[in-house]
C-alpha cells in the first residue's frame, strides 16, 4: 500500500533528517513528517545555523571596529546595516533548508508536512490546515526536539520577553537587552548583540558563566566578555520580568539577597530547554515520559513500544545537534540489525563566542568530586606565535591526564578556533592515547594547534618548550 512505510521519522531536525537518510540508505521505505513548512528543525531554522551566521557577521564588525586599525587597515564610517545582517542570516538558513529538501529527494524519502499524532503503535494521523491523513509504518522514530523553558515569574510573551527564537529575528537593533541565564545561548546571544553596540546585561544564577563546563573556562570567558562591554551578574536570582510595552523590567536578588531591578528593551530568557511531545498522541501508545518530560528509552533508544524509537533533544542527554545526529544514524542501524555504538563520553561541547570554548571529557571539578588523581597541562595562547600574529592572545588550552600512564581524561580549550581544535582531542581520547603520544606527533608551525601540543607536554610532566 502506498501509505505504508518501513520507517517513519517524526521531526526533521538534525536527529530526524539523519535518521531518515540513514534508514533510506539501508534500503527502508522511509518518510519524514514535519509540522513546519521547512525542514531542519530548531538547529537549522532557529538555532545553530542562524546563531552562527549572526555570530560570524557581528564578529567581523567587532574585528573591524577594534583590531583593523592596529593591522594597518583604516575604515571611515564603519556602521552596522542591521537589515542586511538579518537578511544574510535568512539566506544562510534558506540554503540549508533547501539543501535538506534536496537530500530528501535524493534519498527518495517521502516528506509529509503536518503534525504527526499516534493513533496506535503502528499508525499516525498527519494534520495540516484542516486536512488529515492516516499513515502506517513498521517502525517509528520520534525526533520532536525541544522548546525554550522559563522560570517562575517570567512568562515568555514573544514580544518583549523573548526566547532565542525571537532574538534571532528582531526587526530592529535594540538599545539594550537583559539576558536571564549565562549558559550557552546566553553567552552566544550576548556576544552577537554587544558586538554591534547593544548594551547587554547577563543575569546568571550560578557562580560562573557556562557553569557545566570546566570552571576555568567560564572564568576566562567572563574576563573576555566583560572586556567587550557585557555586564555580567553572577550569583543573581531573577524574581520576575515584566513587559512595560516598549521595554522590560527585570527584578532580581543579588549575592546579598538585596532586591534590585534593571530595565532593558528586551528580556531574553535563556535558562534551558524542555523536551517537546505536545500533540504527539503518546497516550495512544505505551511510550512513557520521565518526570522531566523526556521520552524514556533503553540503551538502544527504543521506547516501551519496541517498534518506536526516540532520539535527540526529546530524550535525556546533552541537547546538541551532533548528539541528535549520532542517535539518528544509530537507530536506523539498530533497526537494520547492526550493532552501532554511540560514544556519549566523547561528545564535544562547543560555545561559539570569540574566543571559542570547546571541551571533551572530564572536568577538573568532576575529577575532584570523584576523588581521582590527575595532572594538568595548561598553555596560554599569549605564548603562541600564531596567536600573537593574529592578535588572538586570549585564552588557553588545558589538558587533564591520568598520572600513572598519562591517559587523556579531558581537554578544555578557550581560544581561537577552539571549535575545530577539539576534534583532535576527541580522536586522541577515543583511542586512549597518552599525553606523551599526543605531543610526540608533529604539529604544523605556526598554528593554534601548537598550544595543545604544549599543553600535552606540560601535562606529561616534561615541561613546555615555549613557556
Ligand atoms: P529539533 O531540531 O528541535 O527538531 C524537531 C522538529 O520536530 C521540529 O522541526 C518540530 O517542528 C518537529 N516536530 C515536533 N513535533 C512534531 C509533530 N508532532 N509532528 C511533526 N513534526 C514535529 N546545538 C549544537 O550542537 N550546536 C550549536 O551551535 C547549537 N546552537 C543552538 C543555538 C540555539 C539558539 C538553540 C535554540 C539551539 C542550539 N543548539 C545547538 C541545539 C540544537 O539546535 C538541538 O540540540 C537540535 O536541534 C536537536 O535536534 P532534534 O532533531 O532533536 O530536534
Ligand atoms: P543552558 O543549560 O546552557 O544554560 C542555562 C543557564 O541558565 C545556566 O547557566 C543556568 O545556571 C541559568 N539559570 C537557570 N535558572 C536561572 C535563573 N532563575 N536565573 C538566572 N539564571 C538561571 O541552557 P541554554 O543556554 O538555554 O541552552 C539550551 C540548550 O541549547 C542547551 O542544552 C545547549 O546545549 C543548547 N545550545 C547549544 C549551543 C552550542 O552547542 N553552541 C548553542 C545554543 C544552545
Amino acid at each position: 500500500m502506498e501509505n505504508t512505510f518501513d520507517v517513519i521519522v517524526i521531526g526533521s531536525g538534525p536527529g530526524g533528517y539523519v535518521a531518515a537518510i540513514r534508514a533510506a540508505q539501508l534500503g527502508y521505505k522511509t518518510a519524514i513528517v514535519e509540522k513546519y513548512t521547512v525542514l531542519g528543525g530548531t538547529c537549522t531554522n532557529v538555532g545553530c545555523i542562524p546563531s552562527k551566521a549572526l555570530l560570524d557577521s557581528s564578529e567581523h564588525f567587532h574585528e573591524a571596529a577594534t583590531k583593523f586599525k592596529t593591522h594597518g587597515i583604516e575604515i571611515d564610517n564603519l556602521k552596522i546595516n542591521f537589515n542586511q545582517l538579518m537578511k544574510r542570516k535568512d539566506e544562510v538558513v534558506k540554503q540549508n533548508t533547501s539543501g535538506l529538501s534536496f537530500l530528501m529527494k535524493k534519498n527518495k524519502i517521502q516528506v509529509f508536512e503536518g503534525t504527526a499524532s499516534f493513533l496506535s503503535n503502528t499508525e499516525i494521523k498527519i494534520s495540516s490546515s484542516g486536512k488529515e491523513e492516516r499513515v502506517k509504518s513498521k517502525y517509528f522514530v520520534i525526533a520532536t526536539g525541544s522548546k525554550p523553558s522559563s522560570i517562575k515569574g517570567v512568562d515568555i510573551d514573544k514580544q518583549r520577553i523573548i526566547s532565542s527564537t525571537e532574538a534571532l529575528a528582531l526587526k530592529e537593533k535594540p538599545e539594550s537587552i537583559a539576558i536571564i541565564g549565562g549558559g550557552v545561548i546566553g553567552v552566544e546571544m550576548a556576544s552577537i548583540f554587544s558586538r554591534i553596540g547593544v548594551k547587554v546585561t547577563i543575569v546568571e544564577y550560578a557562580d560562573s558563566l557556562i557553569p557545566t563546563m570546566d570552571k576555568e573556562l567560564g572564568k576566562e570567558l567572563k574576563k573576555v566578555l566583560t572586556k567587550n562591554g557585557i555586564e555580567i551578574l553572577l550569583n543573581h536570582k531573577v524574581q520576575s520580568a515584566e513587559n512595560l510595552g516598549n521595554s522590560t523590567l527585570i527584578t532580581y536578588k543579588d549575592e546579598k539577597d538585596t532586591l534590585k531591578e534593571i530595565r532593558a528593551d528586551y528580556c531574553l530568557v535563556a535558562v534551558g530547554r524542555k523536551p517537546y511531545t505536545e500533540g504527539l498522541g503518546l497516550e495512544n501508545t505505551r511510550v512513557k515520559l520521565d518526570e522531566r518530560g523526556f521520552i524514556q528509552t533503553n540503551a538502544q533508544l527504543q521506547t516501551a513500544e519496541e517498534n518506536i524509537y526516540a532520539i535527540g533533544d526529546v530524550v535525556p542527554g546533552p541537547m546538541l545537534a551532533h548528539k541528535a545526529e549520532e542517535e539518528g544514524a544509530f537507530v536506523a542501524e539498530v533497526i537494520a540489525g547492526q550493532k552501532p555504538q554511540i560514544h556519549y563520553n566523547l561528545i564535544p561541547g562547543v560555545v561559539y563566542t570569540w574566543p571559542e570554548v570547546a571541551s571533551v571529557g572530564l572536568t577538573e571539578e568532576q575529577l575532584k568530586k570523584e576523588g581521582r588523581a590527575y595532572r594538568v597541562g595548561k598553555f596560554p595562547f599569549i605564548a603562541s606565535g600564531r596567536a600573537r600574529a593574529a592578535m588572538e592572545s586570549d585564552g588557553f588550552a588545558k589538558v587533564i591526564s591520568e598520572p600513572k600512564y598519562g591517559e587523556i581524561l579531558g581537554v578544555h580549550i578557550i581560544g581561537p578556533r577552539a571549535a575545530d581544535l577539539i576534534a583532535q582531542a576527541v580522536i586522541g581520547t577515543h583511542y586512549e592515547t597518552t599525553d606523551e603520544d599526543m605531543f610526540r606527533i608533529p604539529y604544523a608551525h605556526p598554528t593554534y594547534s601548537e598550544a595543545l601540543k604544549e599543553a600535552y607536554l606540560i601535562a606529561s610532566g616534561q615541561g613546555a618548550i615555549n613557556l
